[in-house]
């Protein structure tokens, strides 16, 4: 048995708090430092990839997370005519250990705030605390801390996550001169209706091509009145990037920035499927959020010392794939992992980001090519008015190779049984 540490980290979001929860549950003693001053549910949804969900699994909150969410059955792939382009089973359907989960983004980090607090103790789950600095010290590092009163104060450690987001304060301080997001010129307008639902109830659904891709899952189970809270992002390109995400986004990436009909009607408007009238969906939003599509090159290190990096702080994304919080998830867990197998704190951090760093860096890549939705623009070049079968246009065979082959590298695991972590 390794020694228990004293673990600050910087941010209660999915990642911060996963890695809080996994690493009081191997006996740490962890603070959470949440830069808000009060946590609402923002946000709309997520999904959680098995591998993922078998983390939760692991921390015994599976059937807490499933009475919230939807067990995803599969992904189809559909043009912008609402056809079937190819459909990926997901989840259970796909023989995983471990449902693939699509979720309310801020409900899910709600739930895992509120059972920080219970296990670590209300007084180790910090709001108003921005972590702004970090310093080294010989056995560890201190947390430099503005308060949302403009005081500040210090929490020494001997480990430093930061799991602060996309605009990380300590990836900053680590990498000065790495400037702003990259923007790819996409830009994605994300709601939420309540509505009946579509098709089986748990089916995602990315329709379109690399211009404009209505991507649409219900989040929630169906309520007694028969409605379902559906989440859909319609994601349209205002630049051409040439894959390099080298564009300066609009505006500071803000979550909850509102967007507008006006934005989304004259590409989505006459998008009307079979199984889902789009626009319909649209014009009922509960709420609309605008959001460019941004991510950073992937970094040489993420520890300097005895601080890490973990989450968005370390390998912001292009949400495709699944990956954000998935991938979060993974890193929480690959760190309490790396504590117990190493009585060092350095050979620790440095087997975490061992573990993690090659295959986040790949994902990045790999989302820069559009990643699975590159089947879609194979279709679209093929067939834009559409198809009788799908296989007039491609061969199948192709698109499943595809498919299976982002789904190796961003590291789904399919098959039982697979042991609990
Ligand atoms: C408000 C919000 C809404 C989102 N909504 C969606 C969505 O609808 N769909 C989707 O796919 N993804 C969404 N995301 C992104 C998604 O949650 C992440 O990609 C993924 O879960 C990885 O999470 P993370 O914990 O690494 O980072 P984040 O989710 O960004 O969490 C970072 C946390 O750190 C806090 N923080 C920031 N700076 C500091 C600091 N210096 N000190 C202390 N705390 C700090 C932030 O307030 C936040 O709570 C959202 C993120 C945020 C912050």
């Amino acid at each position: 048995m390794n020694p228990s540490r004293s673990i600050v980290v910087a941010g209660g979001g999915i990642g911060g708090l996963t890695a809080a929860l996994a690493l009081a549950a191997r006996g740490h003693h962890v603070t959470v430092c949440e830069a808000a001053v009060q946590p609402h549910p923002l946000g709309v949804g997520i999904n959680l990839l098995p591998h993922a969900v078998r983390v939760f699994a692991g921390l015994g909150l599976l059937p807490a997370l499933e009475a919230m969410a939807v067990h995803t059955r599969a992904l189809v792939f559909a043009n912008r005519h609402g056809q079937t382009i190819y459909e990926d089973l997901r989840g259970l359907a796909a023989g995983s250990s471990h449902p693939q989960l699509s979720i309310h983004r801020g409900h899910l980090q709600m739930r895992l705030w509120d059972e920080a607090a219970q296990r670590l103790g209300p007084a180790q789950v910090r709001t108003g605390e921005r972590v702004v600095a970090a310093r080294e010290t010989a056995n560890g590092a201190v947390a430099e801390i503005l308060h949302a009163d403009g005081t500040r104060s210090e929490r020494a450690c001997e480990i430093l996550v930061g799991a602060d987001g996309i605009h990380s304060a300590l990836r900053q301080q680590f990498y000065p001169d790495e400037g702003a997001p990259r923007w790819n010129g996409m830009m994605m307008w994300r709601g939420t209706t309540l509505a009946r639902p579509f098709l089986d109830g748990r089916t995602m659904v990315q329709a379109g091509h690399r211009r404009a891709k209505f991507v649409v899952y219900p989040i929630e189970p169906v309520r007694p009145d028969g409605l379902q809270r559906i989440n859909w992002i319609c994601d349209r390109r205002l630049r051409e990037d040439g894959f390099g995400g080298g564009l300066t986004a609009p505006s500071r990436e803000d979550w909850s920035k509102p967007g507008s009909l006006d934005d989304l009607l004259p590409t989505f408007g006459s998008w009307r499927f079979a199984w889902l009238d789009v626009p319909g969906l649209i014009r009922a939003a509960e709420q609309i959020l605008e959001w460019p599509m941004v991510d950073r090159d992937p970094l040489p290190r993420w520890r300097h010392g005895h601080t890490t990096l973990l989450g968005d702080a370390a390998h912001p994304m292009y949400p495709i794939g699944s990956n954000g919080a998935t991938q979060a998830i993974l890193d929480a867990a690959a760190l309490a992992d790396a504590l117990d197998g190493h009585a060092s704190i350095t050979a620790a951090l440095n087997a975490y980001e061992a573990a993690r760093l090659p295959m986040t860096r790949d994902i990045v890549a790999m989302n820069r090519r559009e990643g699975l939705d590159a089947i879609l623009d194979m279709v679209e070049e093929a067939a834009p008015e559409g198809f009788a079968r799908i296989e007039d246009v491609t061969d199948p065979r192709v698109l499943a190779e595809w498919v299976q082959a982002y789904k190796k590298a961003a590291g789904h695991q399919v098959g039982r049984p697979q042991a609990a972590p």
